[in-house]
């Protein structure tokens, strides 16, 4: 047990609170970064199921903030698998030298303001307390694993993983029966490996998901090095889309194509593969009818790789395409006809139990050596509520947000000075890539502290009329279109009781960065300064 104090404590050390770190130590606070887990990493160090890669390609989905590290690092494939991304945070923390100021295998249960000092006190699972000016929670969207409500889980006598816990040695599936519960992204990732070592693998679907081919090959040398000749543009062109993606995305309407015309888009883009699937038409995610078109183009995809009929109906998605975050896949659909390979639809008769040798679906016990848990998170809020986080006059986080989550900006909450969250609910986060938009979280973060130190400020607080204007704007701007019309973890609705709020800020990533940089050019706008 110790107690020590700083003038910022960061909770995570993954991409965001790494790079906390960096900038933080840049301008002389010091910091200490607190880490559940043994290493940095972040969803990298957990999510290491076999398949896990990531979504976004690789010559994206890194940092741009030191140019010498973007030329010097090389990715190996157009979408980088896990392990690669973790030696990528380990390059990271050793390169400037991370490690020394992060705190490992120390999970936070609580924090505390105290309005006299205008200090925040963390309480770690262990004892140890960290005292400081200010606390930032950079625990990431998608970090507190959602484990499904069955009975019996936990009797299951063989081993159990979730795909958000996997352990670090090498699971063997070789000659086993496994069953996989959950057909999400890491269900859609893992099934088709888990497929090749398994004896027989049963796959229990309550929902069937739209999954585009990857098409993940070798880094093209070619474009590394085009990317690399331009990079800081490339990520400047990239911030001007609605996803801070760099991608092709039409503004034209689908309706306004013929048939052939739409066929013709849909066949390119599938053959090119990857989320900029849906950049087909600009008004695919506002229009039913255009949803439609390119949600019965994949129905057909499916239909066409899929053998069996049944199987393959079972499969098809009946949710406009979209709704839900589009799955980037290797070999999914084309796994199941593999005789071994079971599907089980648990959509109207859910799974009655888990025994200690089976899964029990539909009246039947589905017998089995390992279960594998893929049923993601308590998306967006899930890692901020699991700590107690206690503001002004003893104001609770968990009770402010059991009616569902308020933020300014995603970026800070009345009645809990001093207190940031990275990608917070009320920011784009998951509807961009995740790395330059932490970036853009910690920039505006670390800028407004030095401008605090420069008027010797010590506290800051978002002003309720400035949330309230933020929250109201944001809710206003996801019911446009049909992203609220299907139920998702960004309302929250994969988690039983959770309240049903729509949690990222879906006005786009340009939009959403010109209102930082206004409040900030304003004087901070909407923050109190004490
Ligand atoms: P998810 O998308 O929430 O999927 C969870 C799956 O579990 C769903 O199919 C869900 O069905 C099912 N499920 C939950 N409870 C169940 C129950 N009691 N019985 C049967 N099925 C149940 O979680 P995820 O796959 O971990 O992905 C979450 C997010 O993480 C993704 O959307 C993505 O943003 C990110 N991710 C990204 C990648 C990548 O490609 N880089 C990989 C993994 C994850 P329902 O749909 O019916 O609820």
């Amino acid at each position: 047990m110790s107690e020590r104090e700083y003038d910022v404590v960061v909770v995570g050390a993954g991409f965001a609170g790494m790079y906390l770190l960096h900038r933080l130590r840049g301008l002389g606070f010091k910091t200490r970064v607190v880490e559940a887990g043994s290493d940095v990493g972040g969803t990298w160090y957990w999510n290491r199921y076999p398949g896990a890669r990531v979504d976004i390609e690789s010559m994206q989905y890194s940092y741009q903030f030191d140019e010498d590290l973007q030329q010097e690092w090389q990715w190996s494939e157009r979408y980088s698998p896990q392990p690669e991304l973790l030696k990528y945070a380990g390059h990271v923390a050793d390169r400037f030298d991370l490690r020394r100021d992060i705190q490992f295998d120390t999970r936070i249960g609580s924090a505390r303001y105290d309005e006299a000092t205008s200090r925040w006190t963390l309480e770690a699972e262990n004892g140890d307390r960290f005292v400081a000016r200010f606390f930032v929670m950079a625990t990431g969207c998608l970090s507190k694993p959602n484990w499904p409500q069955i009975e019996g889980l936990g009797s299951f006598a063989g081993p159990t993983y979730h795909t958000a816990l996997w352990p670090h040695e090498k699971v063997d599936f070789t000659g086993q029966r496994v069953a996989v519960i959950g057909t999400g992204s890491s269900g859609i990732q893992s099934i088709p490996v888990i497929a090749e070592q398994a004896a027989e693998l049963f796959v229990f679907q309550r929902t069937p998901n739209y999954a585009i081919p990857a098409h993940n090959q070798p880094l093209d040398p070619v474009y590394e090095k085009k990317v690399k000749s331009r990079y800081a543009e490339f990520r400047t062109e990239a911030k001007q889309t609605p996803p801070g993606i760099h991608g092709r995305f039409r503004v034209g309407n689908a309706m306004d194509a013929t048939p052939k015309q739409r066929q013709a888009e849909y066949e390119r883009r599938w053959d090119a593969g990857g989320l900029s699937f849906m950049g087909s038409y600009g008004d695919l995610m506002f229009n039913q009818d255009s949803n439609d078109t390119v949600a019965d183009f994949v129905r057909g995809k499916i239909r066409e790789i899929v053998k069996d009929p049944d199987v393959a109906e079972k499969l098809c998605p009946k949710n406009i395409i979209g709704g839900k975050r589009l799955c980037i896949d290797t070999s999914y659909y084309a796994t199941y006809n593999q005789e071994h390979v079971h599907l089980i639809d648990v959509k109207e008769r859910p799974i009655e139990a888990i025994t200690p040798t089976s899964v029990r679906a539909h009246g039947r016990d589905y017998e089995i050596d390992v279960l594998v848990i893929a049923t993601g998170f308590d998306a967006m809020t899930g890692a901020l509520t699991a700590v107690d986080i206690r503001g002004k006059d003893d104001a609770n986080l968990r009770e402010r947000w059991a009616d569902g989550p308020s933020s300014y900006l995603g970026l800070a909450m009345t009645d809990f000075p001093n207190l940031f969250t990275v990608t917070g609910p009320g920011s784009p986060s998951v509807f961009t890539n995740m790395l330059p938009t932490i970036e853009q979280h910690v920039d505006w973060i670390v800028d407004c502290l030095a401008y605090m130190k420069d008027r010797n400020y010590t506290a800051i607080e978002a002003e309720p009329d400035a949330e309230k204007a933020w929250w109201d704007h944001h809710q206003e701007v996801s019911k446009i279109g049909l992203k609220t019309t299907t139920d998702s973890w960004y309302l929250g609705a994969n988690v039983e009781g959770k309240a049903r709020v729509f949690m990222p800020y879906y006005g786009g990533f340009p939009t959403y960065c010109q209102k930082c940089e206004e409040v900030a050019a304003g004087g901070y706008e909407g923050f109190a300064f004490g």
